[in-house]
This record gives structure tokens, C-alpha cells and sequence, in this order.
């Protein structure tokens, strides 16, 4: 199936804003595995509206048009439908009741325009709009299939996943199934390299790597008949990745490292407690943005000051004196003092040199020590020299202190 989308506004024309929709409809119909060939973008003119739909019917069996489904005289995209496939319209009475619903809800009654937002071409499916008033619909007519969708993304987006997803599913004989392979702490090239070859002859299941900022993904997607299982082409080769990529992948799909750290700490029923100083509580809270946090996280403290290191952390004068806030040696006591004071099984510990001012030739900023510890009394500090701005550093150090507790949580018996 070929597809096309008509972005229907003025706004769009004159670069008021951008065009979004279309990104957004394009990004999930490759998911869905339709070739998207042409996005057009008309004003609110209907002889051009129609003209574009004449085009786009000559080259695609799918048409979607975005906006113009408004209550006023320049939201025209149904009626030009209407009158391009030679159909009436006719008053959809659910969706007057669901408009009017709209309105009370918010206190307010519903103007007579608004009819015009219940009117579709004969025959239409109507999709109902739960995130605004204007409704959108799917008009089948002589082996086309015209999708027609509201303007504002966050009517057509719900809209686009509760129903028209759905729908397309229903009518392809064919479906789409991926599964991303989340991998933290190697560079692209290198995983590149190792997995050269599985690209190289992909044909089905294909295999996508993706760098993002400091973690990397392979989605690898399988095309299968409908109602036949795609892992059954999926596993092997994800079981191929992870042959040569080990632990380096730490989840799948959705997981991220804080929400693997979580589940790796609930199934050990361990818990976890934290120092950090230069990522000022990021851990925390990353690991407290997942539900179900409270079953592992005890406490979390951003110890900045070096006063604060002695007295909440028991961090020792002498140590700071003697090699600085900065330093393996303060990544350690700081370690063992979040254990001490929480009674946690695991503690992890941050100092570094965020930036932009504050750095040494001798420790320059981006350096972060790292300190893991748990309860059993085994101590580890890594030092790391993470290159960019203060956020990035921070994020960066953040990850892969979350990446160090995961990978402490795979060797910890349980
Ligand atoms: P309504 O649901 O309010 O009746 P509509 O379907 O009539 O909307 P328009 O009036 O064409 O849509 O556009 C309304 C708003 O939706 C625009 O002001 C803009 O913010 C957003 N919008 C419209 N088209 C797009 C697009 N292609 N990409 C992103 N946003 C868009």
C-alpha cells in the first residue's frame, strides 16, 4: 500500500507552523511497513484542495489529509472529498451528542457551527474525537481509501493510534514487528564492526542500528503474514546480537536503564541508596521516575558541599585535604557512608568536575569518579573523562553510574 498526505492549511503555507502531522503520520505508517512517496501541503482553497486530491489519487491507494475540520466557512477538506468523489453529506447524529458532550463538560453550549463538524461524506466511518471536537473519518470509495484527520497533534495523534492503526492493521495481509535491542557503553563504529555482517546480508528480519546521545539501538523488524508469529524470525537473530554484544545490552523495547536497575533490584529484593554530588540527584531521580521506585529506592542524597560530605557522609577531613573532593579515594567514603546511614544493600556514589569553570590540567572537567558498594563490603571506584557541556556531562555521568549499579546487580547472588 502507497501513501500520500495532504496537510490541508494556510498556516502551513505560510511556515506559521510546522508540519508536524505529516512527520508524525510518516514515522508510524514505515512502522507499518506502507511506503510514504509524497506529503503535499494545499492552503484552505478548495479548487486546489481538489486538484491535489486528484494528483494524490493517481498515485497512491492511501490518502490522509490533515486539518481543516473546523466549525468555520475555511474548513473545507470534507466538503471538497465529498464533492471530488461525487458524494452527499450527510449529519452524523452520535457525533453532534459527542460534540455537544464536549462542551457541557467544559461549561459551555455548542454553536450552531459546530454542526458542520458533524457533517461527513456518505458512507463514512466516522472516528470519534476524544480530545476535541471535530471528529475525523475514513471514506473507502473505488479502491481508495481517504483518511481524514484533524489538524491539532494532539487530536490526531490519540486519534491515529486508537483507530486508524487499527484499521490499517485490519487491512493489511501483511504486519510489522520490531523489537529494539537498548545497548549502553560502546561506541557506534565498534558495535558496527561487530555486527557488520548481520547488516550486510539482512534481507527479513532487517537490522537497524541507531546511535542516540549516549546509548545506542538495533531495531530489528519483521515482516510476516498476518497472524503468523514474527519472533519465530525475530529470536534468532536477536540471539545472534546478543552473542556478540553480551551485557553490553541491557534491555529491550521500552526499558531504559533506570527501569532495568528497578527490576534488577526488586527481583533481588535488594535496595539501593545514593551520594552524588556533581549530577546534583539525577540518579535519583531517574530511578524514582519509574513506578514501583519505592520498593528498592531508600534514599537519595546530593551532597555538594564538602561540609555536607563530612557530616552526611562521614567523608573524613583528611581525606578531602588530602586529595580533594574530587578523587577516588571521596567516591568511597561517600560510598560507605550512604551505606552506613541508610542500611542500604547497594550504594553508588558521584563526584566529578561538571564545568564549565572548575577544572585542572591535572583534573580537568568531565572527570567523575564513580564508587559502587554493597552491604557483603565490596568497594569499586571507576574514573571517567566524559567530554561535553554541563548537562551532558551530568547525563552522561548519571547513565553510567545507573549502568555500573545494573551491571553490580548481575554479578550479586540473589
Ligand atoms: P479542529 O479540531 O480545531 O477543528 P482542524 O482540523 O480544523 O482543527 P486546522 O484548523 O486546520 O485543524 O488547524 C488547527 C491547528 O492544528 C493549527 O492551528 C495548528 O496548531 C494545528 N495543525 C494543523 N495542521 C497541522 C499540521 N499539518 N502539523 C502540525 N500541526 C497542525
Amino acid at each position: 500500500m502507497d501513501a500520500e498526505i495532504i496537510g490541508v492549511g494556510s498556516e502551513l503555507l505560510l511556515g506559521q507552523i510546522s508540519n508536524t502531522d505529516a512527520q508524525y503520520i510518516s514515522q508510524k505508517l514505515s512502522q507499518l511497513g506502507i511506503n510514504v512517496f509524497y506529503h503535499t501541503v494545499v492552503g484552505d482553497n478548495k479548487n486546489r484542495l481538489k486538484e491535489a486530491l486528484e494528483i494524490a489519487s493517481r498515485r497512491a491507494d492511501l490518502i490522509f489529509t490533515t486539518g481543516g475540520l473546523g466549525p468555520t466557512m475555511d474548513d473545507l477538506t470534507k466538503e471538497t472529498i465529498a464533492d471530488f468523489l461525487g458524494l452527499n453529506m450527510f449529519l452524523h447524529e452520535e457525533s453532534i451528542e459527542a460534540i455537544k458532550g464536549y462542551f457541557a463538560k467544559r461549561g459551555r453550549t455548542m454553536s450552531q457551527n459546530n454542526n458542520k463538524q458533524a457533517c461527513f461524506p456518505e458512507g463514512a466511518k466516522i472516528m470519534p474525537n476524544n480530545h476535541g471536537t471535530a471528529p475525523g473519518a475514513i471514506v473507502e470509495n473505488k479502491g481508495k481509501v481517504f483518511i481524514i484527520l484533524p489538524g491539532p497533534p494532539g487530536e490526531l495523534q490519540p486519534m491515529f493510534e486508537d483507530y486508524v492503526i487499527p484499521y490499517l492493521e485490519r487491512k493489511s495481509k501483511e504486519q510489522i514487528t520490531s523489537r529494539v535491542l537498548k545497548v549502553y557503553g560502546m561506541g557506534e563504529s565498534v558495535m558496527e564492526e561487530k555486527i557488520k555482517d548481520l547488516i550486510i546480508n539482512q534481507s527479513n528480519p532487517t537490522i537497524a542500528p541507531l546511535a542516540g546521545s549516549s546509548e545506542l539501538t538495533i531495531r530489528i523488524t519483521a515482516k510476516t503474514a498476518r497472524g503468523e508469529d514474527p519472533y519465530k524470525l525475530i529470536q534468532p537473530l536477536e540471539e545472534k546480537v546478543r552473542q556478540r554484544l553480551g551485557d553490553l545490552v541491557y534491555g529491550v523495547d521500552d526499558d531504559t536503564l533506570e527501569s532495568v536497575v528497578l527490576r534488577l533490584l526488586v527481583e533481588s529484593k535488594k535496595t539501593i541508596a545514593t551520594a552524588e554530588s556533581c549530577t546534583g540527584g539525577l540518579i535519583a531521580k531517574r530511578i524514582t521516575s519509574i513506578p514501583g521506585a519505592s520498593q528498592a529506592f531508600i534514599e537519595g542524597v546530593v551532597s555538594y558541599s564538602n561540609q555536607s560530605k563530612i557530616e552526611r557522609l562521614g567523608v573524613s577531613e583528611a581525606t578531602l585535604a588530602k586529595y580533594g573532593a574530587v578523587s577516588p579515594e571521596t567516591a568511597e567514603e561517600m560510598v560507605r557512608g550512604i551505606l552506613e546511614t541508610t542500611g542500604a544493600d547497594l550504594g553508588a556514589a558521584v563526584t566529578g568536575i561538571a564545568g564549565p569553570g572548575g577544572g585542572t590540567a591535572n583534573k580537568p572537567v568531565g572527570l567523575v569518579y564513580i564508587g559502587i558498594g554493597d552491604k557483603e563490603g565490596h568497594f569499586t571506584v571507576n574514573s571517567y573523562n566524559f567530554l561535553g557541556g554541563r548537562k551532558k556531562v551530568q547525563e552522561m555521568a548519571a547513565s553510567m553510574a545507573l549502568d555500573s549499579i545494573r551491571r553490580r546487580l548481575l554479578t550479586l547472588e540473589t
